[in-house]
């Protein structure tokens, strides 16, 4: 059993993840006698690709199942994807336009609809095959799609279960709507973009009498729409007008002056213009006071025949128009620079306009009341918790919804109107008649639902509802869901609101925020900036385990991670952490390897310690420390502490192990206790066993191709148990005792560094201490000698101290290193005398700098600080380097000996 000498990760993953496949290792089926453990991925959208967010989302995902996994559990973990309506038809749309110059309406809906299938079968999905570059263990015979039968099926069964409840109602109701998406969009896909502009002040004079009242707007174009002019009922500068009439410049229109309290008395005049077509406010104002409604501005943005001589402009060609000729009348009063939020279209960044639409709307009343009393009574638990009070606060507010989508791409809306008699029909079906009239004159409803509405079903839809099948006796509630916070309302919300409704159930246990990954720098990671990284780059470079690791280390509960990489124009030329994270891997193989070496010929089992009883220093303690770090680890991943997790493990695996444990062990391996070397490497490869388990819910890989060479034949790494803690291990005072021998080979070590004594060099060295102290360190001296070194020790407990060595205390334990024995006392006074110099000259030309008035003014904070700290490394080497030279002339006093 050999292991080749440098760890490939590119031949490695291929070939272990399709083995992984081939096996069935990623099937969870329905096992009664087993424990469940479920989590539905979120649906990345079917046109998506996998970025920094979703590598660090989907190595929490699959650390997790495969954690759980090893734990014993029939864990599901099931992936698929969104039909992501308004982002795969706009995609779509762009090809037809570029490859025919033709819109989708030149098209038409049937055959749209069917180009829009051929590029998602075509080229959609694309990141559910970067997951497997990733290592995610999702069983993906169930990878479900929001538009296929039984998941439309389920979509419409809810749109007429919510409809005969009530709540799913028609209405002519203010909406987002994209002019250039020609389509409602959600408040949630509005993005406020603060944008310097101008307040225009304009005149309308009163119809009887002298006087005017002066309105202002940010968008005066919408006057061609006003049909009143508000005051507040208690403005007593007004009340005396209030039902009088004024003339509306350019379409000479008459409106009246109303009160209402929506009109701030402390904003201009006290006065506003009110344009209940085209902003939600006025729209308020005028159901309030029975006002028309004057739609000036079309769906397409342009001016309609209401906006009269100026119909067919496109909206901002209007405003220069309407600006010009109300300057020309006199009806231009001022105007003042102006900072405002203007709403924009967050796929395609149009300005968006307010526009009353006959639309479907949902009530979520009720639906948010249960939902707001299952979250206080913890019902589902947040990571962070801080996020459960913001979900109840923003159910607290809950606006309807509004269903309607004017796409062709999703879940049209399942309502029939029948043209002869006007009946509307609402079922899953198409229906073949009218119930009514019997005609079969039937128009469908040709909008289709907002995408959230479908993903609001994720949970249970993928699982089979609304059957009711044995995946959803057994695997529902899920346990956990994990997000990012940017869709904990859009989505976490509606899907535990849906999910109450239909299934009488949380959807999920556990919700689980992720940080959002940012660039070293605290700046948003986007592609367009040049700052995006590519994780498939990432893992190209320095392999799937590392990658993986190196972003759980980084994610901490409450942070946003600062990911560490050199990139430039969206490219990676460095990042350190994962090559930190890499050197890990290999620093794994090469125990690995060191084991296998040294195996000899016998098998070893790995089930059991030695037998025996009787263990060395090194073995009790290090299953002191494997136990404290299963119990910490465990502990950290299963409480989604990611970076704590992989910080017990660095720490055990590189520290404990490799540079403390293996070097003890090769005592008994290479020594001439055949009873030794048995037991040392039973526990070498228990110890590698145990390691191998514990990292591979963040290392897959490296652990599957170590496991297969340690156990040949056997299953897969990915189904033996988690290791558990064995309280029979803890031995706090063998831990203490090896923390004091380990501290003494510091010591010992720093000394010979500091002198420069070559690593070959074996030293004397001379300990004063306590008998109990001494003792201890007496039988353990074989490994003082190989750890630190040395060629013989001297145990004294009072006496004269040695002169001419160097010196370091351990506890009150104190070690004596005889210089004569270690260095070349005259060719060493010569390079420490120089050292000293340069030292001393480096030190000089920093406080010069620093000394420098003009320089600290100017210079960052930053730079600054580096200086000081430069300034303060000198000066520390200086009294190393002062403290070395005095003991050399200490022993020169002494005439060369000690
Ligand atoms: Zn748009
Ligand atoms: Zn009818």
């Amino acid at each position: 059993m050999e292991l080749p000498k440098a760890y490939a990760p590119k031949s490695v993953e291929e070939k272990w993840y399709s083995w992984w496949e081939q096996h069935g290792y990623f099937y969870a089926d329905v096992e009664e006698e087993r424990r469940a453990y479920c989590i539905t991925i979120p649906p990345p959208n079917v046109t998506g690709e996998l970025h920094m967010g979703h590598a660090l989302q989907h190595s929490i995902h699959d650390a997790l199942i495969r954690l759980r996994r090893m734990q014993g559990y029939n864990a599901l973990c099931l992936p698929g994807t969104d039909h992501a309506g308004i982002a795969t038809q706009m995609k779509v749309e762009q090809e037809l336009w570029r490859q025919e110059k033709k819109n989708r309406w030149e098209v038409g809906r049937d055959e749209m609809v069917r180009r829009i299938w051929a590029w998602t079968e075509k080229y959609g999905g694309t990141i559910l095959k970067q997951l497997r570059a990733l290592g995610c263990s999702y069983d993906w015979r169930r990878t479900r799609f929001t538009l296929d039968d039984g998941y439309q099926k389920a979509v419409l069964e809810a749109f007429v279960r919510f409809y005969r409840r009530g709540w799913i109602y028609r209405g002519e109701r203010m909406v987002n709507w994209c002019p250039q998406c020609l389509t409602v969009i959600s408040d949630l896909e509005v993005e406020e973009v603060s944008t310097k502009g101008f307040l225009w002040y304009l005149r309308y004079p009163m119809h009887e009498g002298s006087g005017e009242v002066v309105v202002a707007t940010t968008r005066p174009e919408t006057m061609l729409g006003d049909t009143a002019v508000a005051v507040h009922p208690e403005d007593r500068r007004w009340q005396p007008h209030i039902g009088k009439k004024v003339v509306l410049p350019l379409m000479d229109r008459l409106i009246p002056i109303v009160a209402d309290e929506y009109a701030d008395p402390k904003m201009g005049s006290g006065a506003v213009k009110i344009t209940p077509a085209h902003d939600p406010n006025d729209f308020e104002v005028g159901a309030r006071h029975n006002l028309p409604l004057v739609r000036v501005i079309g769906d397409d943005g342009r001016m309609t025949a209401e906006a009269g001589r100026f119909a067919g402009l496109d909206r901002f060609e209007a405003r220069r128009a309407v600006l010009e000729e109300l300057e020309k009348d006199g009806a231009l009063v001022k105007r003042d620079a102006y900072e405002y939020n203007i709403p924009t279209h967050d796929k395609c960044a149009t300005i968006v306009e307010p526009l009353p639409k006959e639309q479907w709307f949902m009530n979520m009343k009720e639906l948010a009341r249960s939902t707001i009393s299952a979250l206080e009574r913890e019902e589902v638990k947040y990571f962070p918790d801080r996020f459960r009070g913001y979900s109840i606060e923003w159910l607290q507010n809950i606006r309807d919804w509004t269903l309607s989508r004017q796409l062709w791409w999703g879940h049209r809306i399942p309502v029939w109107t029948c043209r002869d008699c006007h009946e509307v029909i609402v079922q899953v079906e198409p229906p073949a008649q009218c119930a009514k009239c019997h005609g079969a004159k039937l128009e469908q409803d040709p909008d289709v639902l907002d995408t959230w509405f479908s993903s609001a079903l994720w949970p249970f839809a993928t699982l089979g509802w609304p059957e009711r099948s044995p995946e959803m006796d057994y695997f529902y509630p899920t346990h956990l869901l994990i997000t990012s916070r940017e869709i904990l309302y859009l989505w976490v919300a509606r899907m535990i609101m849906t999910s109450l409704e239909f299934v009488g159930k949380i959807p999920f246990h556990h919700v689980l925020i992720h940080p959002t990954i940012l660039t070293r720098d605290g700046k948003r990671m986007s592609k367009s900036l040049g700052t995006g990284i590519d994780p498939l780059e990432l893992i190209q470079m320095y392999g799937a385990d590392a990658t993986r690791l190196a972003l759980l280390y980084q994610c901490s509960g409450t942070q946003d991670v600062r990911f560490d990489a050199d990139v430039e124009e969206n490219k990676v030329l460095r990042s350190m952490t994962t090559e930190m994270c890499r050197n890990f891997a290999n620093k794994v193989w090469n125990a690995a390897r060191f084991v296998l070496m040294n195996l000899g010929d016998a098998p070893v089992a790995s089930e059991r310690l030695p037998a025996g009883g009787n263990l060395a220093l090194a073995d009790r303690w290090i299953l002191h420390r494997l136990n404290e770090t299963i119990q910490q680890a465990t502990d950290a991943l299963e409480n989604y502490r990611f970076d704590e997790y992989g910080k017990q493990l660095y720490e055990f695996v590189w520290g404990d192990f490799c540079d403390w444990y293996v070097e003890m062990a090769k005592l008994g391996l290479y020594g001439s206790d055949a009873d030794e070397r048995i037991k040392v490497r039973q526990m070498s490869v228990f110890l590698l066993d145990r390691i191998l388990c514990l990292l591979h819910p963040a290392m897959p890989f490296v652990t599957e191709e170590i496991w297969q060479t340690l156990h040949e034949g056997g299953g897969s790494i990915m189904v033996q148990p988690y290791p558990r803690s064995e309280p029979g291990w803890i031995q706090p005072e063998i831990e203490e005792k090896m923390a004091f021998l380990m501290e003494i080979v510091r010591a010992i070590r720093n000394l010979r560094a500091e002198m420069n004594c070559p690593p070959s060099k074996e030293v004397k060295v001379i300990l004063f201490g306590a008998e109990e102290r001494l003792a201890f360190l007496r039988q353990q001296e074989r490994y003082l000698r190989a750890l630190a070194r040395v060629s013989a020790v001297e145990y004294l407990t009072e006496g004269e101290r040695p002169r001419g060595a160097a010196t370091a205390v351990a506890g009150e334990t104190e070690i004596y290193l005889p210089l004569g024995d270690m260095i070349n006392l005259d060719e060493e006074k010569t390079r420490l005398s120089r050292e000293l110099t340069r030292a001393e000259e480096e030190l000089a030309r920093v406080r010069r700098k620093l000394g420098n008035g003009d320089f600290v003014a100017k210079a960052k904070e930053e730079v600054v600080r580096r200086e000081k700290e430069k300034a303060e490394e000198f000066e520390d080497k200086i009294r190393t380097l002062n403290r070395s030279l005095g003991r050399i002339r200490e022993v020169e006093q002494a005439g060369g000996k000690t």
